[in-house]
């Protein structure tokens, strides 16, 4: 029975790493009917927030990947808080030192700093002063009143596992000293409640970044104490998820806009976009094909198929993505994904009135195939929700559109639209064609650029014809009117 967790450190604002391995571990859990668990890593007091928690339960919320055990639904391993679980932590740190699996430590860093130096070692960190501690020795260091850290004594020999993603990783233990497993306090670290959790909670399989590889030499070894102890029924096999880069090819950090996934659900990515891209990061379905749903991954992922080579972040391709999955929604559903986006901006209000729903229902088809984005939909929109007194047009296009050039294609549009005795699309055409093509003998392509700006106030918008027909005889008049100079 597969068992794969999702475990972040609620430390800031979730990011692209963050929510792909969450997706890569939703999907492999979903693909061998298995048990996703979802687990709040907060021993860092200082740097956890409950802000970040609810961001992260937010984030998987909105991308869809439910939990099977965890925070809000629990289950038989709760609770899935790492802060709760102080308890059960300090009973394993007294059955792993009752076995000898680990040691009181006494040193400073500036003694062990010391030490590696004058004895001329390239390797870093501690050099096991304290494993072998006689009684006298361990009484002299309490008599000091030193402060004392619990250590995990390190088998010899080279640690070896078969990583799901990169094959056979080796680490030599002499690069991976006796690690600490608490603070001088009696706080536990990550380096044991990770993995306490990973073997208390039955996981299987732990797919992470590949930032955290190091960590696994030091696991694995604490794995397999658990098992003696009974701790734990066996220890779980390791996959390694590349490395994302962003520009310039360098890792993507938490300070690039483009690493942080609300920057995508605030643009208006829909998720269903977002997670074939962040599928991509890493993995591909085949060699010719990028457009993907969420039920086609489960199908085909495998993840001795994850590329092990750094994966490449490129935001052109997340927008074509979200683009192509845009087009699958049907009117109705983007309709009903765009208003909270509409309503944000400002453009309907909420509730949203009959008026404004009739409006927004004939608009929707005009530009359902002209967004790449839900919140695109505001700028284009927005002209036929203003009130007339509050509709202003983009400066710059103003500036290039209604100048000297654009007032006689103005006069003319006015003149023969108030000619009109229907108000239809059809009507309309045939009325601009006439004056501005034959009439002023401008070329088609750049005829109605004048018309588009002065009643939709930008030069990129809906359909203009039909943008006339739905903005209605009178306001469409009125604002040619006041586009005159
Ligand atoms: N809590 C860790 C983090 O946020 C994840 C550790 C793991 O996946 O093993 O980076």
């Amino acid at each position: 029975n597969v068992r794969v967790r999702f475990c972040p450190s609620p430390t800031g604002s979730p990011h692209v790493g963050f929510a792909r391995a969450a997706l890569y571990n939703w999907v492999f859990a979903r693909k061998h009917k298995g048990t996703f668990v979802f687990r709040i890593e907060d021993t860092d007091k200082e740097r956890s927030t409950q802000e970040s928690y609810a961001a992260m339960v937010e984030t998987l919320q909105w991308l869809g990947l439910d939990w099977d055990e965890g925070p809000g639904v629990e289950g038989p391993h709760a609770p899935y808080r790492q802060s709760e679980r102080g308890h059960l932590y300090r009973d394993v740190l007294a059955r792993l030192a009752e076995s000898s699996y680990t040691y009181d430590c006494f040193c400073t860093t500036d003694e062990v700093t010391a030490r590696r130096k004058a004895a001329g070692s390239k390797v870093q960190g501690y050099d096991g002063f304290c494993r072998d501690l006689t009684p006298e020795q361990r009484a002299a260091f309490e008599a000091e009143g030193r402060p004392s850290v619990v250590r995990f004594r390190m088998p010899d020999g080279p640690i070896t596992w078969t990583d799901l993603v990169r094959g056979e990783v080796t680490f030599e233990t002499e690069f991976v000293p006796d690690f600490a497993l608490c603070r001088a306090n009696g706080d536990p670290l990550y380096t044991l409640v990770n993995p306490v959790d990973d073997a208390m909670m039955r996981i299987t399989h732990v797919l992470r970044g590949e930032d955290l590889l190091s960590s696994t030499p030091r696991q694995i070894p604490l794995h397999r104490a658990l098992v003696d102890l009974g701790v734990s029924e066996g220890v779980p096999e390791f996959g390694h998820l590349p490395l994302i880069m962003g520009e310039g090819n360098k890792k993507l950090s938490k300070r690039d806009p483009e690493a942080h996934l609300f920057t995508y659900r605030d643009a208006g990515f829909i998720p269903e976009g977002l997670l074939n891209y962040l599928a991509l990061l890493g993995w591909a379905i085949s060699g010719d094909r990028d457009i993907f749903t969420l039920d086609e991954m489960i199908e085909a992922f495998e993840i001795g198929d994850v590329n092990p080579n750094p994966a490449r972040f490129d935001l052109k391709k997340a927008e074509a993505i979200n683009t192509a999955h845009m087009r699958l929604l049907s009117i109705e559903e983007i309709t009903h994904r765009v208003i909270p986006f509409l309503k944000r901006d400002g453009v309907l209000s909420d509730p949203v009135s009959d008026a404004d729903a009739q409006m927004l229902e004939l608009a929707m088809p005009l530009v359902a195939e002209r967004i790449n984005k839900l919140a695109e939909a505001s700028a284009m929109l927005g002209f036929l929700f203003v009130d007339e007194d509050d509709f202003t047009i983009d400066p710059e296009d103003a500036e290039k559109q209604l100048g000297e050039a654009g007032q006689p294609v103005i006069k003319a549009s006015y003149g023969a639209l108030s000619a009109l005795h229907t108000w239809s699309t059809d009507a309309i055409q045939t009325a601009l064609q006439d004056a501005l093509v034959e009439g002023l003998g401008l070329k088609p392509r750049n005829a109605f650029g004048p018309v588009r700006v002065a009643v939709t106030g930008r030069r990129i918008s809906p359909p203009l014809f039909e943008s006339l027909e739905l903005l209605g005889r009178d306001r469409s008049l009125g604002r040619l009117q006041r586009a005159l100079a």
